[in-house]
């Protein structure tokens, strides 16, 4: 598809690509968001994470995540390979750091769909250099629903997730937009021209 929106021109090599950081309480619909704008947002690429977390039923390796034992991450830490990494419900989540690079510096505007710790550690290290996007659920009471409705978690899991939910609003002030996904189209709209008016700043 060709956008005339897109002023991301790939032949000139002096330009760099924008670094998104898009947050959301887990079950928000986060991945489904980011996955549309990699395949309809020429320009836009995903960064896909590693974690020590297990796989999920339905969940492809390198296409959800990059699975990898606690050494493994530990390794990968102490080599200095992520940009950021956090640990979430016990389990360890890193953003590639090199990965993120190569598209940067091919002009590739690359999407990180991380939690509200590694955000901040992104904003910290490069603030105004990368846009800050958080998803909202509609509500608390539909975003139980929906974790209720992945048959993925036990209530266990579910409860833990809520409550870190109501924890990460807290952050919202600390973002530069905010999308509601009551409805997955108008939210994806909404973050398409979210990267197209960033690619259209003049700083
Ligand atoms: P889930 O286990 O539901 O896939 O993800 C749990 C949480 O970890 C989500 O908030 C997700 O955004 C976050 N997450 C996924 N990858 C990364 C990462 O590379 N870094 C950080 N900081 N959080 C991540």
């Amino acid at each position: 598809m060709n956008n005339n929106n897109n002023n991301n021109n790939n032949n000139n090599n002096n330009k760099r690509g924008r670094l998104f950081v898009v947050s959301a309480p887990s079950g928000a619909g986060k991945t489904t968001l980011c996955e549309y704008l990699a395949s309809n947002v020429p320009g836009v690429v995903r960064s896909i994470s590693v974690t020590t977390r297990p796989m999920r039923a339905g969940e492809k390796e390198g296409r959800d995540y990059f699975y990898v034992n606690k050494a493994q991450f530990l390794k990968k830490i102490k080599n200095k390979e992520f940009l950021e990494y956090a640990e979430v419900f016990g389990q360890y989540y890193g953003t590639p750091a090199a990965f993120v690079e190569l598209n940067l510096r091919a002009n590739k505007d690359v999407i990180l769909a991380i939690d509200v710790q590694g955000a901040m550690k992104i904003k910290k290290k490069l603030g105004k250099n990368a846009v800050f996007v958080f998803i909202l659920p509609p509500l608390l009471t539909a975003l139980k629903k929906r974790l209720m409705g992945r048959k993925t978690d036990s209530i266990k899991q579910i409860k833990q997730r809520l409550a870190l939910a109501k924890k990460e609003l807290s952050y919202l002030n600390c973002y530069d937009y905010k999308v509601i996904n009551d409805d997955v189209k108008t939210a994806s709209a909404e973050l398409k021209s979210i990267i197209i008016a960033a690619r259209c700043r003049i700083k």
